[in-house]
């Protein structure tokens, strides 16, 4: 049978005609994320809960030629994403693209890990991700295409002392993106994990300072193979990689971008 492949090379236009979410794109690997996108060529809707930080980024993008939005929404609250959503539908077009990177850590002793303080964190890193999902996966079974990229963590492949709940909420994202690629290949729409290591922004340096870090950034980058600490600009170029058109034939993956951490 001869069939149609897509182009093997990626064309400058890729995304032009594409809508991109990204959850906590006003801050760190979201941030990256989104502004990537943008120079790609996607009209792109930064969702964030800070809505000065959402505000910012797509001032930035747009002041750098680049076509965006930015919405304030919490990733916990249904109907916040869905109102987002449906804005993003009307003033930017169907989203056919969606990066999820609002998350939020924690450091609890697991005996003094209140169930609210549970709660917020799957709330946000694995419920938020089943909210965002659930709300833009009719645009694009739709348009038959789509592409979603979660952000796990090394902590659901390692584990980590003080964040059983956040290790747990992580590990969560990889098996639903697991499941979700499996259930969504027939409609054109893959679904990918990148579990980040060790990534310098806002979150870590708050780790860092809050001392559980051990002695800090510069003691972890002299074990971490490749000698350096992540940039947010690394998560974005595989997470630019994974949207495009010549990534289709990639689902249901965990691409760990961790400077070699683990392997
Ligand atoms: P970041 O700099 O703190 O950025 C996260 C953004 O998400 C912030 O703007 C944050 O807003 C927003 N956010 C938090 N909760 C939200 C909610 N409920 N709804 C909407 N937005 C929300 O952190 P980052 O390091 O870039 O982290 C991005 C993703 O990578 C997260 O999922 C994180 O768990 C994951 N990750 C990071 C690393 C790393 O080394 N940095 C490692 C593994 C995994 P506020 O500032 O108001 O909270």
């Amino acid at each position: 049978m001869n069939r149609q492949l897509p182009p093997t090379a990626p064309s400058p236009a890729w995304s032009q005609s594409r809508t991109a979410i990204v959850t906590g794109g006003g801050s760190g690997i979201g941030l990256a994320i989104a502004r990537r996108l943008a120079a790609e060529g996607a009209a792109v809707a930064v969702l964030d809960r800070d809505a000065a930080a959402a505000k910012a980024a797509a001032d930035g993008i747009t002041a750098a030629g680049g076509h965006a939005l930015g919405l304030t929404a919490d990733v916990a609250e249904r109907a916040s994403i869905d109102d987002a959503v449906a804005q993003v539908r009307e003033r930017l077009g169907r989203p056919t693209i969606l990066v999820t990177s609002a998350g939020l850590d924690g450091f609890d002793r697991f005996l003094t890990i209140a169930p609210s303080t549970w709660d917020r964190i799957l709330a946000v890193n694995l419920t938020g991700t089943f909210h965002c999902c659930q709300a833009v996966v009719p645009d694009m079974v739709e348009q038959k295409w789509g592409r979603i990229v979660t952000i796990s963590s090394s902590s659901a492949q390692t584990g980590n002392p003080l964040m059983t709940h956040y290790s747990a909420a992580k590990a969560g994202v990889v098996g639903f993106t697991k499941a979700l690629a499996l259930e969504l290949g027939p409609e054109g729409i893959t679904v990918n994990t990148i579990p980040p290591g060790f990534v310098d922004t806002p979150m870590l340096r708050r780790s860092e300072t809050r001392g559980f870090l051990g002695k800090g950034v510069g003691q972890h980058e002299s074990t971490t193979p490749v000698r350096r600490v992540g940039l947010p600009e690394d998560i974005a170029a595989a997470c630019a990689y994974l949207v495009r058109e010549e990534a289709g034939y990639i689902t249901g993956q965990v691409i760990a971008v961790n400077g070699g951490r683990t392997t």
